[in-house]
């Protein structure tokens, strides 16, 4: 019997339950979004910038073991002590046997990951109960005093209004704090100062740990670590192995990728290199000490991991988290462990256990847009498939992920025995079935089948086109296929009127994302290769391949290749994948077009750009087609999902349609306040389709229902 996530759909359904909080939250990685995406556009070259980081990370990776011996003698050499510690508790030990050493009963800390990860403070009060252990960070001093986890990698209490704040530091402090920033910020540094003047012994992090100095990089917004540093006559430093790299040049490029990430701001308020120890305010430097604790904590099986050691790379930046759509609804408690958000599912995984990961792996549909955002560019996406894969096997699959997952073979009988099969599936008796038994919400309108499908009008509609100016085969997926075989003779009789042979393979088999979002990796894996043999032979031929599903596309350009080891087939299908009005335009006929008639409005068409196609060309040639046709376009975002992502929100409940429809609000509002000026939705996305006509009182048009090519230009 596989686990049926009830404490996860629990947590969903609370979150779910507050909308105010829920709120704060969308407006606060909605911030952190637009400042990081204003911030990028001053560099002369993002991409390049983007690229360098990744460089960095995954070069250091590679040669941790060498960076680590060079730091360790550096820092040595500087007078320091380095302790490599295989475990948290290794850690712990060694900050207890110092602090019993020197007497000390006052610890101050900076905020720290790393420390979070093992729960240090926790364990050194356990470990000396005269010990008391401050964090000194704003958000990390809220969710200590309120005995909570991180929200957010950056913004720990992100989550807590000012009000609440105000409450938290009147009940730390005993006097009357009021709902009013300055009175709570000057409450906040009298409750501090003390710790800051008194601590034997302070605890900090690394941003970054630069081999060639054996010096490390601690930034901070608010100089706390500063403080916590240079005062206490003991520093301690807790840094991951991970956080080493070799030189300046490279440490000065991850200084700046930092706040442009996390905080869309060009540098961190303090940035503080700490080398040596030196005395305070020109006083002694006798018994002034620095330990450097290196710690490994799963960090080194990560290495070793395949799909996982792309994780390594992280530089703790959070962008992820503003970009997840799920995140941005139920939060870090529900998102998270102890490390929330998508980065946090293989880390806790890697560190936390399998179990701990996949209470909340199965938040992650998919949607890719945390890859899009992250600086070092970590395939985060497939990293959480991973996981879940994981989790299956040791766990079961879910009923709903199960039928789901094969919706090729369903879309093939369904077809097959159209009409009588959608007068079946569409009967209120099957909903319900189907709601109760096999968790597919009953409220979800599901797609009609077509008996002719496109394979089977192939023959019919392929037109000799004399010499061709190229060759495509269509890679059509399930829609265009069975459910609207008429869009897909649209996309072929377009091609061929601009002169571009076409070629249809039966063979094919849709390009199994599902497979993918629900952790079947093997499965995923399979139709990759078969899909991948066959269209390298036509690729081999000089044919193009051309998808009009983003989806579709972007498995041949990204998933793929990850699946199947960046093989020379999938790279060369890669290459030669595209979204079809990309290739409308580089044959040059994204010009010779005309408004279809179809549509009488002649209004603004409001234009949706799906996840997937974001890591193509968000929709950019589309919208330039449509503009040629004649049409004013309107890109509607929210900048995430429409929470759709697939097959999730046909599922039933918290973790499908309750949530997937969450996901979608922000989106429908934003169409809905633009009704009625935008009547009509153009999007390439049949489950995105879904999704609006669900959510908004709009139209929903392909944008090849939309155009037609002009009679004067047809080859
Ligand atoms: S793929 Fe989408 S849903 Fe999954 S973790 Fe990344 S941003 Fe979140
Ligand atoms: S995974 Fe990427 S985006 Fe997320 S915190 Fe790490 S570096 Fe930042």
């Amino acid at each position: 019997m596989p686990k049926d996530y009830s404490s996860l759909k629990k947590k969903i359904t609370t979150a779910l339950e507050n909308p105010e909080r829920g709120k704060t939250l969308l407006v606060a990685v909605k911030r952190g979004r637009d400042a990081r995406r204003d911030q990028l556009a001053t560099l002369e070259n993002p991409e390049q910038f983007r690229e360098s980081i990744k460089e960095i990370k995954t070069s250091s990776i590679e040669n941790m073991d060498a960076l680590l011996a060079k730091f360790t003698k550096k820092c040595e050499q500087n007078g320091n002590k380095v302790f490599l510690a295989r475990d948290g508790k290794e850690v712990v030990d060694y900050i207890l046997d110092l602090a019993n050493k020197k007497n000390v009963t006052l610890i101050e800390k900076s905020k720290s990951l790393t420390t979070e990860e093992i729960e240090l403070n926790h364990h050194l009060q356990q470990g000396k109960k005269d010990l008391a252990v401050v964090e000194t960070d704003l958000g990390e001093r809220i969710i200590q005093l309120v005995n909570e986890k991180p929200y957010h990698l950056v913004f720990p209490a992100i989550h807590k209004t000012q009000s609440e704040v105000a409450e938290i530091f009147t009940k730390a402090t005993g006097n009357q704090i009021p709902n009013d920033l300055t009175a709570i910020m000057d409450a906040v540094r009298k409750h501090l100062r003390p710790t800051f003047l008194n601590s034997q012994l302070g605890i900090t992090g690394a941003n970054i740990a630069v081999a060639e100095t054996g010096s490390i990089v601690v930034e901070t917004n608010e100089g706390n670590a500063r403080l916590v540093s240079a005062v206490p006559d003991i520093h301690v430093v807790v840094v991951g192995m991970e956080k080493i790299i070799g030189t300046w040049e490279e440490a000065l490029k991850l200084v700046m990728a930092h706040p442009i990430s996390a905080t869309g701001t060009r540098l961190t308020n303090y940035v503080s290199i700490v080398t040596e120890r030196l005395p305070l305010g020109g006083l002694s430097k006798e018994n002034r000490e620095l330990h450097v604790i290196i710690l490994d904590n799963g960090r080194s099986k990560m290495r070793e991991d395949p799909w996982l050691k792309e994780g390594l790379n992280c530089i703790r930046c959070g962008a992820c988290m503003n970009a997840c759509p799920t995140y941005g609804v139920v939060g870090g408690h529900v998102f998270g462990y102890i490390y929330p958000g998508p980065i946090g599912i293989p880390w806790t995984e890697e560190v936390h256990g399998l179990d701990k990961a996949a209470e909340f792996a199965p938040l992650c549909i998919s949607c890719g847009l945390c890859k899009e955002i992250c600086p070092a560019e970590i395939d985060i996406p497939m990293m959480i498939a991973k996981v879940k894969e994981e989790d299956v096997e040791k766990n079961g699959q879910l009923t709903p992920n199960k039928i789901l997952s094969r919706s090729d073979d369903f879309a093939k009988l369904a077809s097959a025995t159209a009409p009588l099969s959608n007068w079946v599936i569409q009967s209120r008796v099957s909903r319900s079935f189907m709601d109760r038994f096999l968790g597919i919400e009953k409220k979800r309108k599901l797609p009609e089948f077509k008996r002719k499908t496109l394979e089977k009008q192939f023959k019919s509609i392929k037109e000799p086109v004399p010499n061709p100016k190229s060759k495509i085969v269509y890679f059509v997926d399930i829609a265009a296929n069975y459910n609207e075989p008429e869009l897909g003779v649209k996309a072929v009789g377009l091609l061929q009127q601009s002169g571009v042979e076409v070629e249809l393979s039966s063979k094919l088999r849709p390009s199994g994302m599902p497979y993918i979002s629900y952790g079947e990796l093997k499965k995923a894996k399979e139709i990759a290769e078969w899909n991948v043999n066959i269209l390298a032979d036509y690729v081999e031929k000089g044919y193009d391949v051309v998808a009009t599903e983003p989806t579709a596309v972007y498995c041949l350009k990204f998933a793929y290749p990850k699946l199947l080891d960046n093989s020379k087939k999938s790279l060369d299908v890669a290459r030669k994948s595209f979204e079809y009005f990309e290739y409308l335009t580089l044959k040059g006929d994204s010009q010779n077009l005309k408004k279809s008639g179809k549509i009488s409005d002649s209004g603004t068409i409001g234009f949706h750009i799906p996840c997937h196609q974001r890591a193509l060309s968000s929709g950019k040639f589309t919208i330039a087609a449509l503009q040629s046709a004649g049409y004013q376009v309107k890109v509607i975002e929210t900048g995430t999902c429409c929470g759709m992502a697939g097959t999730f929100g046909l599922k039933k409940g918290p973790l499908g349609y309750d949530l997937s429809m969450a996901v979608g609000k922000p989106l429908f509002d934003l169409f809905n306040d633009e009704s009625p000026a935008i009547k009509i939705i153009a999007t390439e996305s049949s489950v995105c389709t879904t999704q609006l006509e669900d959510g908004t009182k709009c139209e929903l048009v392909h944008p090849l229902n939309l155009i037609a090519v002009n009679d004067s230009q047809k080859k």
